[in-house]
């Protein structure tokens, strides 16, 4: 998803450098602390958070955790740290960066889950690498995890979807829950679901919704 570029989600990321990281240098440790109110509580990060609807309404349900979103796309970014301002979600942190070196940014050992949702599916085989469940980026999310973390992954992409399984099999990642079709799935797990942008287009097409959580050990 490429969004066209708006001038005003520039000028509000360049405002407030309180809620958004925009492009942090990887070698400069960024002191979350000083970012939440409370950083002890258990911390949820999404990589490739778009336009924010998973992320800002995960954030405002659980005030008991806390959030970051991490985004490439300075527009898409804006627009999530818009959302953010304007309800006053401050358990939500974002950041513009590219996912490629979260374990720069971010200590070892200190999330409890990691979300990608509808991650772009790159099906070309010359692109593989930049498949966000490709094995150099699950090694920097086994490092951002804490032992009992995971991860947890939405797509519509059937390609992207078996890709996914078998480069986290091959990696060594235990699997705790997997859905063929999300939507019309009875558990617990479905049942408390929060859709994304791209899930309600996709789904709304009858397409069935793939998911699957994994850990690392
Ligand atoms: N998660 C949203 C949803 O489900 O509606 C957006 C899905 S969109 C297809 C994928 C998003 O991931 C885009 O906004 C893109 O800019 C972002 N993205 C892709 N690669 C990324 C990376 N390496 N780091 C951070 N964000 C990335």
């Amino acid at each position: 998803m490429r969004l066209r570029n708006k001038p005003w989600a520039q000028k509000l990321v360049q405002e407030h450098p309180e809620a958004i990281l925009n492009q942090p240098d990887p070698e400069k440790k960024i002191d979350w602390k000083s970012r939440f109110d409370d950083f002890s509580k258990p911390l949820a990060i999404e990589i490739g958070s778009g336009k924010g609807q998973f992320i800002t309404t995960l954030a405002k349900n659980h005030p008991e955790m806390n959030f970051i979103g991490i985004e490439l796309q300075t527009t898409a970014a804006g627009m999530i740290l818009r959302t953010k301002l304007e309800e006053g979600i401050d358990n939500l942190q974002l950041m513009c960066a590219d996912a490629a070196n979260i374990a720069m940014f971010l200590p070892e050992n200190s999330a409890d889950i990691i979300y990608l949702n509808f991650s772009d599916p790159w099906p070309k085989t010359r692109h593989e690498k930049r498949r966000l469940t490709y094995k150099s980026f699950l090694r920097e999310y086994q490092t951002v995890l804490k032992d009992d973390g995971h991860l947890e992954f939405k797509t519509d992409n059937q390609g992207l979807f078996e890709y996914s399984l078998v480069s986290m099999n091959n990696y060594g990642m235990k699997f705790d829950f997997l859905s063929l079709d999300l939507h019309h799935n009875k558990s617990e797990i479905a049942q408390n679901n929060v859709e994304t942008e791209y899930e309600h287009k996709f789904a709304a097409k009858g397409n069935p919704i793939y998911c699957l959580h994994a850990s690392f050990k």
